[in-house]
């Protein structure tokens, strides 16, 4: 299973990919993930990171293709892998097949998570997460529901960052719709549905 995971930021791509790799055994690639770790220890890399991050712009192309170049070649990817976050450019969904093409591995799907952006400003600025297991709730959770860990808000979850977040998705990332239906590999599921019937819809999408 080598999928790729479409749509804004909120729209639940985490959530899904979260509940694909523990049914499947696949690897999370989510190159938000890695770009917050970095800035969390301070790597060089996060150092570079941190101020596209904080505004709420994309992170230079050549910086998040060489990490999922890497990340990709990893052992626990050759079982198969969900890409969250990546690719957000049509340079990196070209430098993705290349990539992939290189390593003699096709995508079998790209999934698109649609959710309406006004109810996505709402569910950013209430989201929360663990710091301890990752796990992705809401205010509404004090503690982790998972692992009982400190749920904290992630610094880019603030309105005016989210808002551009937003215009972001809509300029560079929106059209790898296209790019992906060109491709024969787009799948298009409704967000706004509830964790577990989203989650039912993009199974079936993909016959599993
Ligand atoms: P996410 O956790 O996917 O919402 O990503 C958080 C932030 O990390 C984004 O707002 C970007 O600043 C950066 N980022 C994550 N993935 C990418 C990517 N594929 N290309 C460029 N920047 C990225």
């Amino acid at each position: 299973m080598n999928i790729v995971l479409l749509g804004a930021p909120g729209a639940g791509k985490g959530t899904q990919a979260a509940k694909l790799v523990e049914e499947f055994g696949v690897a999370h690639i989510s190159t938000g993930d890695i770009l917050r770790a970095a800035v969390k220890a301070g790597t060089p890399l996060g150092l570079q990171a941190k101020s596209y991050m904080d505004a709420g712009e994309l992170v230079p192309d050549e910086v998040v293709i060489g990490l999922v170049k890497d990340r990709l070649t990893k052992d626990d990817a050759q079982k198969g892998f969900i890409l969250d976050g990546f690719p957000r450019t049509t340079v990196q969904a070209v430098a993705l097949d290349a990539e992939l093409s290189a390593m003699g591995k096709d995508l079998d799907a790209a999934v698109a998570v649609e959710v309406d952006p006004e109810a996505i400003v709402a569910r950013l600025t209430s989201r929360r997460m663990c710091r301890v297991c990752g796990f992705i709730g809401s205010k509404a959770n004090e503690v982790c529901p998972k692992c009982g860990g400190e749920m904290y808000q992630r610094a880019d979850d603030n309105e005016t960052t989210v808002r551009n977040r937003l215009d972001v998705y809509a300029k560079a990332t929106a059209p790898l719709i296209d790019y992906y239906r060109g491709c024969n590999l787009l799948v298009e599921i409704d967000g706004a549905q509830a964790v577990d019937d989203v989650y039912a819809d993009v199974k079936k999408a993909l016959n599993l």
